[in-house]
C-alpha cells in the first residue's frame, strides 16, 4: 500500500508538471503572435505628407524673387499684400472689440464644454473656421498646409486670381490635401469703387481660371477688405464670406500677438481671418491648432462650419459668424 501511494502521488507530480508546462507554452505562443501582429500593422499615419511638402518646399524656395521680401516688392504680389491690409483689419475691428469683453467667460467655459463631450449630453463642440486670404505664397501655405493636415484641421483658403498661375502647384497642393479653396477675387480691388461689369469680371475670372487647374466648380468669394455695398451683393453669384475674428496678422506681424489675440477672443462659430502671406502667420498657425484642439475646439473650413450649424449660405449675403 505504501509503495502503491508513493507511485501515485510521483505520477499525480508529473501530471501536474506536464499540464503545467503544456499551459505555459500555449501562453508564449499566443505572446508571440500578439507580437508579429502589431510589428506589422502598427506604423504611424502621419509620415505620410513630409516628402512631397520638403519636395516642393525645395523647388519654390529655388524660384527667383519668392521670399517675403522680395514677394512683396514685385508685380502683383506688391499691391496684394499691401492693400489688404488696413481696410481688412478696419472692417473687423468693431467684432474685436465686442469679443474682447466676452473673453474672459469664454475661457472658463470651454473645460466644461470639454467635460461634457464624452460621456454626457451632447452639447455641440465649439467649432471655429480658420481662413487664409491673398495666397498662394507657396514657403507660408504650405507651413499652413503641413500643420493643418497633421492635426486633421480644416480651412478655407480665399485665394487671389491673379496669382494663381505662379503658384498653381501650391494651388493643387491646397486642393488635394482636401482644404476649400475659394475666391478673393482677381486683383484684389475695392469691388466698392467698380463697375457692375468689372465686379462681375473679378469673380467670373478668378473663378475660371480656379477651375482651370483644380475642379472646384462654383466657389465662395471674399471681398478684398471685407467690402460689399449693395450693388456688389446684386452682382455677386455666391456668398460672401467676411470674418468675426481678425487675427491681426497684417497689422503686427508678430506671431506672439497674433496668438494672444486669438486666444483671448476666440469663440465658438468664428471665421477667423488671416493671410497665407507671412512667416509669422505660419508660426502662429503651428501653435494655435493644437492650442485650440487641446481647448476643445474643432478646426474646419467655411463651408463645413456653416453646414454644421444647419447654416445655408445664400448668395449676395455676407456672412462672418456661423452663429450670429
Ligand atoms: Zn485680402
Amino acid at each position: 500500500m505504501k509503495d502503491s501511494t508513493a507511485v501515485f502521488r510521483t505520477e499525480k507530480r508529473r501530471q501536474i508538471f506536464w499540464g503545467s508546462l503544456a499551459v505555459l507554452s500555449f501562453c508564449v505562443m499566443l505572446a508571440a503572435a500578439g507580437m508579429a501582429r502589431q510589428a506589422g500593422t502598427g506604423k504611424p499615419v502621419s509620415g505620410i505628407p513630409t516628402g512631397s511638402v520638403q519636395e516642393e518646399n525645395t523647388e519654390d524656395f529655388e524660384m527667383p524673387g519668392d521670399t517675403e521680401g522680395s514677394g512683396a516688392a514685385s508685380g502683383n504680389s506688391v499691391s496684394d499684400e499691401q492693400m489688404p491690409a488696413k481696410p481688412e483689419g478696419d472692417a473687423g475691428g468693431e467684432d474685436i472689440k465686442n469679443e474682447a469683453v466676452q473673453g474672459g467667460e469664454i475661457e472658463d467655459e470651454v473645460p466644461a464644454d470639454n467635460a461634457a463631450g464624452e460621456n454626457s449630453e451632447p452639447e455641440e463642440t465649439p467649432m471655429i473656421a480658420f481662413t487664409f486670404d491673398d495666397g498662394p505664397y507657396t514657403p507660408v501655405t504650405n507651413r499652413i498646409i503641413d500643420v493643418l493636415s497633421e492635426y486633421g484641421a480644416g480651412a478655407t483658403f480665399f485665394v487671389v486670381g491673379s496669382r494663381i498661375e505662379q503658384y498653381s502647384d501650391t494651388l493643387k497642393r491646397t486642393y488635394e490635401s482636401g482644404f476649400e479653396v475659394a475666391s478673393h477675387t482677381w486683383s484684389h480691388d475695392d469691388l466698392n469703387k467698380l463697375s457692375e461689369d468689372k465686379i462681375r469680371e473679378e469673380f467670373e475670372r478668378t473663378e475660371e481660371k480656379l477651375n482651370q487647374y483644380v475642379p472646384v466648380g462654383h466657389v465662395l468669394a471674399r471681398p478684398p477688405y471685407g467690402n460689399a455695398n449693395e450693388t456688389v451683393r446684386s452682382v455677386a453669384d455666391t456668398a460672401l464670406i467676411n470674418w468675426s475674428l481678425d487675427s491681426q496678422d497684417w497689422k503686427t506681424r508678430d506671431s506672439q500677438s497674433i496668438i494672444d489675440h486669438v486666444l483671448a477672443t476666440v469663440k465658438d462659430g468664428d471665421v477667423i481671418l488671416m493671410h497665407d502671406l507671412y512667416e509669422c502667420t505660419a508660426e502662429a498657425v503651428e501653435y494655435l491648432v493644437p492650442e485650440l484642439m487641446a481647448r476643445g475646439y474643432r478646426i474646419v473650413s467655411v463651408s463645413e462650419l456653416f453646414a454644421s450649424r444647419g447654416r445655408e449660405l445664400e448668395k449676395g449675403e455676407i456672412y462672418r459668424n456661423a452663429l450670429e
